[in-house]
Protein backbone atom coordinates (compact mmCIF):
# COMPACT_ATOMS: atom_id res chain seq x y z
CA UNK A 1 0.00 0.00 0.00
CA UNK A 2 3.19 2.39 0.12
CA UNK A 3 2.96 2.39 -3.23
CA UNK A 4 -0.19 3.87 -3.65
CA UNK A 5 -1.01 6.07 -0.34
CA UNK A 6 0.14 9.47 -0.22
CA UNK A 7 -0.75 9.79 3.60
CA UNK A 8 -2.77 7.71 6.21
CA UNK A 9 -5.49 10.55 7.29
CA UNK A 10 -7.42 8.34 9.88
CA UNK A 11 -6.41 5.02 11.50
CA UNK A 12 -8.07 1.44 12.27
CA UNK A 13 -7.71 2.51 15.49
CA UNK A 14 -9.34 5.92 15.57
CA UNK A 15 -12.17 4.30 13.02
CA UNK A 16 -13.14 1.81 15.72
CA UNK A 17 -13.08 4.29 18.76
CA UNK A 18 -15.47 6.66 16.47
CA UNK A 19 -17.54 3.74 15.16
CA UNK A 20 -18.22 2.63 19.32
CA UNK A 21 -19.00 6.46 20.01
CA UNK A 22 -22.05 6.63 16.92
CA UNK A 23 -22.72 2.74 18.18
CA UNK A 24 -23.77 4.39 21.17
CA UNK A 25 -25.54 7.62 20.46
CA UNK A 26 -27.52 5.37 18.02
CA UNK A 27 -28.26 3.24 20.60
CA UNK A 28 -29.77 5.62 22.63
CA UNK A 29 -31.22 7.57 20.32
CA UNK A 30 -33.63 4.64 18.72
CA UNK A 31 -34.39 3.39 22.05
CA UNK A 32 -37.82 1.59 21.78
CA UNK A 33 -37.84 2.28 17.90
CA UNK A 34 -38.04 -0.27 15.20
CA UNK A 35 -34.70 0.69 13.19
CA UNK A 36 -33.92 0.34 9.67
CA UNK A 37 -30.48 0.38 8.48
CA UNK A 38 -29.40 1.18 4.97
CA UNK A 39 -26.42 0.85 3.56
CA UNK A 40 -25.18 2.25 0.34
CA UNK A 41 -23.59 -0.14 -1.85
CA UNK A 42 -20.68 -0.97 -2.32
CA UNK A 43 -18.68 1.65 0.05
CA UNK A 44 -20.52 1.97 3.11
CA UNK A 45 -20.50 -1.73 3.83
CA UNK A 46 -16.72 -2.33 5.65
CA UNK A 47 -18.53 0.80 8.24
CA UNK A 48 -21.65 -0.84 8.59
CA UNK A 49 -20.80 -3.94 9.39
CA UNK A 50 -18.84 -2.33 12.35
CA UNK A 51 -21.43 0.22 13.13
CA UNK A 52 -24.06 -2.11 13.37
CA UNK A 53 -21.91 -4.72 15.62
CA UNK A 54 -22.36 -1.02 17.79
CA UNK A 55 -25.61 -0.84 17.50
CA UNK A 56 -27.88 -2.60 20.65
CA UNK A 57 -30.83 -2.65 19.42
CA UNK A 58 -33.28 -4.88 17.15
CA UNK A 59 -32.39 -3.71 14.11
CA UNK A 60 -33.13 -4.93 10.41
CA UNK A 61 -30.83 -3.67 7.67
CA UNK A 62 -31.15 -3.17 3.82
CA UNK A 63 -29.26 -2.13 0.66
CA UNK A 64 -29.23 -0.04 -2.26
CA UNK A 65 -26.96 0.32 -4.92
CA UNK A 66 -26.58 3.40 -6.36
CA UNK A 67 -25.01 5.61 -9.33
CA UNK A 68 -25.34 9.28 -10.66
CA UNK A 69 -26.59 9.82 -14.01
CA UNK A 70 -23.85 11.22 -16.60
CA UNK A 71 -22.65 14.79 -16.29
CA UNK A 72 -25.80 16.71 -18.11
CA UNK A 73 -27.86 15.80 -14.78
CA UNK A 74 -25.04 16.64 -12.41
CA UNK A 75 -26.65 19.23 -11.83
CA UNK A 76 -30.55 18.10 -10.90
CA UNK A 77 -28.73 15.38 -8.27
CA UNK A 78 -30.80 12.69 -9.83
CA UNK A 79 -29.44 9.24 -9.61
CA UNK A 80 -30.03 5.98 -11.01
CA UNK A 81 -31.24 3.16 -8.68
CA UNK A 82 -29.02 0.39 -9.66
CA UNK A 83 -30.44 -1.99 -6.87
CA UNK A 84 -33.27 -1.00 -4.69
CA UNK A 85 -34.21 -2.01 -1.38
CA UNK A 86 -35.61 -5.26 -0.41
CA UNK A 87 -38.55 -4.44 1.68
CA UNK A 88 -41.25 -1.31 2.03
CA UNK A 89 -40.21 1.54 4.16
CA UNK A 90 -43.34 2.84 4.68
CA UNK A 91 -44.19 4.03 8.31
CA UNK A 92 -40.14 2.89 9.60
CA UNK A 93 -37.37 4.71 11.19
CA UNK A 94 -34.10 5.18 8.32
CA UNK A 95 -30.83 5.36 9.08
CA UNK A 96 -28.86 5.84 5.90
CA UNK A 97 -25.14 4.85 5.96
CA UNK A 98 -22.91 6.09 3.29
CA UNK A 99 -19.35 6.10 3.23
CA UNK A 100 -18.58 9.54 2.19
CA UNK A 101 -20.51 13.32 1.67
CA UNK A 102 -18.90 15.08 -1.47
CA UNK A 103 -21.64 17.43 -3.38
CA UNK A 104 -24.35 15.91 -1.08
CA UNK A 105 -26.42 15.34 -4.20
CA UNK A 106 -26.39 11.71 -3.77
CA UNK A 107 -28.17 11.79 -0.31
CA UNK A 108 -30.29 14.63 -0.84
CA UNK A 109 -32.03 12.62 -3.65
CA UNK A 110 -32.33 9.07 -1.53
CA UNK A 111 -33.43 10.78 1.54
CA UNK A 112 -36.41 12.56 -0.36
CA UNK A 113 -36.80 9.47 -2.10
CA UNK A 114 -37.54 7.44 1.10
CA UNK A 115 -39.43 10.07 2.59
CA UNK A 116 -41.52 10.34 -0.34
CA UNK A 117 -41.91 6.66 -0.27
CA UNK A 118 -43.53 7.22 3.10
CA UNK A 119 -40.78 6.39 5.94
CA UNK A 120 -41.26 7.97 9.02
CA UNK A 121 -38.05 9.43 9.90
CA UNK A 122 -34.93 9.22 7.43
CA UNK A 123 -31.64 10.19 9.28
CA UNK A 124 -28.07 10.25 8.03
CA UNK A 125 -24.82 8.20 9.17
CA UNK A 126 -21.57 8.93 6.94
CA UNK A 127 -18.17 7.83 8.07
CA UNK A 128 -16.78 11.22 6.56
CA UNK A 129 -17.53 14.54 5.19
CA UNK A 130 -15.57 16.48 2.78
CA UNK A 131 -17.64 19.72 3.42
CA UNK A 132 -16.03 22.61 1.35
CA UNK A 133 -17.40 20.12 -2.16
CA UNK A 134 -20.86 20.73 -0.87
CA UNK A 135 -23.34 21.73 -3.37
CA UNK A 136 -27.00 21.02 -2.21
CA UNK A 137 -28.18 21.05 1.63
CA UNK A 138 -27.74 17.70 3.29
CA UNK A 139 -28.80 17.11 7.28
CA UNK A 140 -26.23 14.49 8.35
CA UNK A 141 -27.14 13.44 11.56
CA UNK A 142 -23.95 11.23 12.86
CA UNK A 143 -20.73 11.97 11.26
CA UNK A 144 -17.39 9.89 11.86
CA UNK A 145 -14.97 12.43 10.68
CA UNK A 146 -14.39 15.54 8.10
CA UNK A 147 -11.97 15.07 5.70
CA UNK A 148 -9.67 17.44 3.21
CA UNK A 149 -10.88 17.52 -0.30
CA UNK A 150 -8.86 15.34 -1.57
CA UNK A 151 -9.21 11.49 -3.04
CA UNK A 152 -9.63 9.47 -0.26
CA UNK A 153 -9.71 5.19 -0.44
CA UNK A 154 -9.93 2.46 2.06
CA UNK A 155 -12.43 1.05 4.68
CA UNK A 156 -14.95 0.30 1.82
CA UNK A 157 -13.81 3.63 -0.17
CA UNK A 158 -12.39 2.32 -3.50
CA UNK A 159 -10.51 4.18 -6.70
CA UNK A 160 -11.44 2.12 -9.73
CA UNK A 161 -13.03 -1.05 -7.55
CA UNK A 162 -9.34 -1.16 -5.33
CA UNK A 163 -7.98 -0.38 -1.82
CA UNK A 164 -11.42 -1.16 -0.19
CA UNK A 165 -9.61 -3.25 1.85
CA UNK A 166 -7.74 -1.35 3.51
CA UNK A 167 -8.02 -0.91 7.23
CA UNK A 168 -7.27 3.13 7.11
CA UNK A 169 -8.62 6.35 5.21
CA UNK A 170 -5.77 7.11 3.03
CA UNK A 171 -4.98 9.85 0.52
CA UNK A 172 -4.34 8.36 -2.94
CA UNK A 173 -0.76 9.56 -4.47
CA UNK A 174 -1.35 11.73 -7.77
CA UNK A 175 0.89 9.20 -9.98
CA UNK A 176 -2.21 6.26 -9.08
CA UNK A 177 -5.02 8.36 -11.36
CA UNK A 178 -2.12 10.20 -13.75
CA UNK A 179 -0.54 6.25 -14.69
CA UNK A 180 -4.39 5.82 -15.75
P1 LIG B 1 -21.98 13.05 -3.65
O1 LIG B 1 -23.29 12.77 -4.29
O2 LIG B 1 -22.08 13.47 -2.20
O3 LIG B 1 -21.18 14.04 -4.45
O4 LIG B 1 -21.16 11.74 -3.83
C1 LIG B 1 -20.83 10.85 -2.87
C2 LIG B 1 -20.14 9.68 -3.52
O5 LIG B 1 -18.99 10.13 -4.28
C3 LIG B 1 -19.58 8.73 -2.50
O6 LIG B 1 -20.52 7.74 -2.14
C4 LIG B 1 -18.39 8.15 -3.21
O7 LIG B 1 -18.79 7.06 -4.00
C5 LIG B 1 -17.92 9.25 -4.13
N1 LIG B 1 -16.76 10.00 -3.55
C6 LIG B 1 -16.71 11.31 -3.25
N2 LIG B 1 -15.50 11.67 -2.77
C7 LIG B 1 -14.76 10.54 -2.76
C8 LIG B 1 -13.40 10.25 -2.35
O8 LIG B 1 -12.62 11.09 -1.89
N3 LIG B 1 -13.00 8.96 -2.48
C9 LIG B 1 -13.81 7.98 -2.97
N4 LIG B 1 -13.30 6.76 -3.04
N5 LIG B 1 -15.09 8.22 -3.37
C10 LIG B 1 -15.55 9.48 -3.26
Amino acid sequence: MDDVIKEVLISEDEIHKRIKELGNEITNDYKGKDLVVIGILKGAVIFMSELVKNIDLPITMDFMSVSSYGKSSISTGEVRIIKDLDFSVEGKDLLIVEDIIDTGLTLNYLSELLEKRGANRVRICTLLDKPERRTVGVRVDYLGFEVPDEFVVGYGLDYAELYRNFPFIGSLKEEVYMNK
